[in-house]
């Protein structure tokens, strides 16, 4: 074999999903946007995001032209032992080698079989196959062993099995570790802020196009079920000799300049970790009350261990004392519910229709005071009803994180 492959950073991406079940659409295709996810936090570039038949001629082609452009091509699926399943033939086609029995592989394979007492099936020798520069990666849930492929051009390229529960631990045990050590996420910077209380419309207004539009460091908004999420990223030094961080840091201050008092959380930080996190340092638990919105608060907490108790009472059910959306009463409930857990926080939500969207009346009592607000969803159905579960979370957020303020400031030094 030649000498060792010239190696390049690892800047840019491209993702095959390779199987006919993806694009007759049986299957969903969900590994290749949880590969882009991990990729774009290492701040790689995925320029493409591709699904293929199981046909030779269309996915060695696919290899080929995405080595022209990317410095890692990662696919899923097509490592299976059968004639359709081609990945092999078609990266080994797309570099010009020739596929060879590999007796590590072999043996492993064998192995498996062996430990459960059953007859190697000899079609499952393909999987077996390597070309000159790959190495294979062991699959310790299925028998298709993947590959790490060095190639000639100093790019990488990476052949995971198609199923999730196969190719996640695959890809991170055994290939991260190998990209990290090529210096994959060196010199990459993200800062991620978490806005409540406004749109991604009205965010990105705050923001300004100039600082929307300029490349590096990059800002965009991004419009998540939990949140609207301000993504600030930079990898490498600039000219002036700025490190990703440094940049990443100095746009960072503007954006919590301008809409600091957005911010609940930074990173991919959940309600139910914000909340929890607030509530773990109070020494708080907290019971609930939720009328009309179909379990979506107990939903978003889950099971956490903070979380007393949740009565969950269907809207015609919750006669209130007044059809106000600014409802006395239900800090009442709050307080009621709170007293039948025996705990220190009372949660009461009331979703209402208004319109095509609902009216969430919510109210908070604890050891520090009561607090209640009235907001509105921008839509109804299930989508509303979790959009008001968000509301409730953030007002209780606020509460909480008032009351720890306030007990930080009354501290003795
Ligand atoms: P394969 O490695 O081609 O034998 O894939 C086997 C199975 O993995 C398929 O039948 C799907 O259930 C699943 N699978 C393959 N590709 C994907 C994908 N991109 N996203 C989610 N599941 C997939
Ligand atoms: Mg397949």
């Amino acid at each position: 074999m030649s000498s060792t492959p010239p190696q390049r950073a690892i800047r840019t991406a491209e993702l095959l999903s390779i199987g006919s079940e993806l694009t007759v659409g049986e299957t969903h295709d969900t590994n290749a946007g949880e590969l882009a996810l991990a990729l774009t936090r290492e701040g790689v570039t995925v320029g493409r995001i591709v699904c293929l038949p199981d046909r030779l001629d269309i996915v060695s082609d696919a290899f080929r032209t995405a080595f022209e452009r990317a410095d890692l091509v990662v696919s899923t699926g097509g490592l299976g032992p059968t004639p359709d399943d081609l990945t092999r033939e078609s990266i080994a086609a797309a570099l010009g080698e020739a596929t060879e029995i590999d007796p590590d592989i072999e043996a492993w394979l064998r192995g498996r079989w062996e430990r459960r007492g059953l007859p190697f099936p000899e079609i499952n020798l393909k999987q077996a196959w390597r070309i000159p520069s790959s190495e294979w990666l062991p699959n310790p849930n299925g028998s298709a062993p993947g590959w790490f492929v060095s190639r000639p051009d100093g790019g990488i390229a990476v052949a995971l099995p198609g199923p999730p529960r196969e190719m996640r631990p695959m890809w991170a045990n055994e290939v991260l570790p190998r990209l990290h050590g090529r210096g994959l996420g060196t010199g990459a910077a993200i800062r991620t802020f978490r806005l409540t209380g406004i749109g991604e419309s009205a965010g990105a207004e705050i923001l300004g196009e100039e600082m929307l539009r300029r490349p590096d460091p990059e800002v965009a908004t991004y419009a998540r079920q939990e949140a609207v999420d301000v993504r600030i990223s930079a990898s490498g030094t600039d000219e002036a000799g700025a490190s990703a961080q440094d940049r990443v840091d100095g746009a960072a201050a503007i954006v919590r300049d301008r809409l600091g008092q957005h911010i609940w959380a930074e990173g991919d930080t959940s309600w139910a970790d914000a909340v929890g996190a607030r509530f773990e340092g109070l020494g708080w638990r907290l019971a609930v009350e939720e009328i009309g919105s179909a379990g979506q608060v107990a939903t978003l907490f889950g099971d956490a261990p903070w979380l007393a108790l949740v009565r969950v009472v269907p809207s015609q059910a919750g006669h209130l004392d007044t059809d106000s959306d600014d409802d006395p009463s239900l800090v009442d409930r709050a307080a009621r519910v709170r007293d039948d857990a025996g705990v220190d926080a009372g949660l009461a939500v009331r979703v209402r229709p208004r319109g095509s969207a609902f009216a969430v009346s919510v109210a908070v009592v604890t050891p520090n005071g009561e607090r209640r607000q009235t907001r509105a969803t921008y839509i109804g159905g299930a989508i509303g009803r979790s959009q008001a579960a968000l509301i409730a979370a953030a007002v209780l957020f606020e509460s909480a994180s008032e009351t720890a303020e306030t007990a930080e400031s009354a501290r003795p030094l």
